[in-house]
């Protein structure tokens, strides 16, 4: 066994720490005010290449040959710019490192993957994903959208909630039954929707309490044409697309997890140095002292538990139980750790002024995200023969 990251992975670490403190710091404050997402940052890092870490050259990516490297080099990018900004970080997620790429990387053709992800990896383009509907959350087969073969097209007819940059998008991957009856073995398809597509609008933009820099809104498909080259692989084989997709999103997220509370640790250290009570830093109580080393330990388990689950995808096994046991402790230990730094903030914690109030807010989003920890409760009680 060698736990350690290749000297190329300490520099990428290095120099995503310093580009994510350079240049997405300073756009923090006005995009979680707006609840916009500063797409402007796409571009910068697209040319250093960051944006194509996830995908090999032939789609266009700088990510290595070997997926288990390619996953640690994604989480390690994600986990650094989350520990500045998780609501950018995110939005950057779900534009280009993430679930409609991941799609159109594993089942696309060539069109597609020169059409959307090449330049999206340039940050060029924007993606988005799109599954959960007003009815259909964890229960993602419920899902009501539709698309009827007309010709050379698809007509989409549904509703779609909560699709992270969905107000931006210039393609989202849209999930939906070409054959109800067939269920989702056989009857759902990914149907690569584009801005502008006539019969697509978008509908309410959700305000968040945390991940506010991120933008999330409603789409709505009316009689919605969309060319039948727009499908990602074969009609009706979109269910395994997207448990793959949100399989491998759910590394992505532990990631992203263990950088917001590992911002929320430094922030509640530098503090406990600095905040004297009754005559000395309040880091020499031993209850806090205590604390601080706690939320040390979580999230180093969490972070262990992560990179693991990011080098098994590259082993080629079924590693659900791996994914969601990751994906469950790293939820509940930013909970646990972003409170535990709140608290040792006292009430500054509550003031809007210090980003600690940020990263508790922010750390609510990995509950549900990609699945709920119910639903990864569900998938590991089921792998432990429940
Ligand atoms: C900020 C944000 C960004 C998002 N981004 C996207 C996106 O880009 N694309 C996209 O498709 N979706 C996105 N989502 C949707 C997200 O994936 C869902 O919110 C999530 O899957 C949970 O679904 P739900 O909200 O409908 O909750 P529900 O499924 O209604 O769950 C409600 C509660 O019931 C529990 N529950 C449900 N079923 C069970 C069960 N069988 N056993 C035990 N407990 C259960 C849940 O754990 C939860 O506690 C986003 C949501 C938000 C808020």
């Amino acid at each position: 066994m060698d736990f350690s990251f290749s000297p190329e992975q300490e520099i990428l670490r290095k120099t995503i720490r310093q580009f994510a403190e350079k240049e997405i710091t300073p756009l923090i404050e006005e995009a979680e005010e707006k609840h916009r997402f500063p797409i402007e940052i796409l571009p910068k890092m697209g040319k250093l290449g960051y944006l194509g870490v996830s995908f090999p050259a032939e789609c266009g990516g700088s990510g290595n040959e070997d997926i288990s490297i390619r996953k640690i080099d994604e989480c390690i990018v994600l986990e650094e710019m989350s520990r500045v900004c998780a609501g950018i970080a995110f939005g950057i997620q779900a534009a280009v490192i993430g679930a409609p790429n991941y799609i159109i990387r594993d089942f696309g053709n060539d069109e597609q993957k020169r059409k959307y992800l090449a330049p999206a990896i340039k940050g060029e383009k924007i993606g988005a994903f799109s599954l959960t509907e007003p009815n259909a959350g964890s229960d993602a087969a419920s899902i009501r959208t539709t698309a009827v073969s007309d010709g050379d097209f698809y007509v989409l007819n549904g509703n779609k909630i909560f699709c992270t940059n969905g107000n931006i998008a210039d393609y989202i991957t849209v999930a939906v039954y070409t054959d109800k009856e067939k269920g989702v073995k056989g009857g759902i398809s990914i149907i690569v929707v584009e801005k502008g597509a006539p019969g697509f609008s978008v509908g309410q933009k959700f305000k968040k309490i945390g991940h506010r820099s991120a933008e999330n809104a409603e789409l709505i498909f009316e009689d919605c044409r969309v060319p039948q080259a727009n499908i990602i692989g074969e009609e009706g084989r979109g269910w395994p697309m997207l448990m793959a997709a949100l399989n491998e999103s759910r590394v992505s997220d532990s990631a992203r997890a263990v950088g917001v509370a590992q911002a929320a640790l430094e922030a509640a250290l530098t503090y406990a140095k600095e905040r004297t009570q009754f005559g000395k830093p309040i880091g020499k109580f031993q209850a806090v002292a205590f604390k601080l080393a706690h939320m040390h330990t979580q999230i180093e388990a969490a972070r262990s538990l992560t990179y693991k689950a990011a080098w098994l995808l590259g082993q080629k096994k079924d590693i659900r139980l791996e994914i969601s046991t990751a994906r469950l402790f790293a939820a509940e230990m930013v909970s646990s750790v972003t409170t535990q730094a709140l608290e040792t903030f006292g009430g500054y914690g509550f003031i809007e002024d210090f980003p600690v109030q940020r990263y508790w807010r922010d750390a609510r989003l990995f509950y549900f995200g990609y699945g709920t920890e119910e639903i990864q409760k569900l998938v590991i009680s089921r792998a432990l023969g429940m």
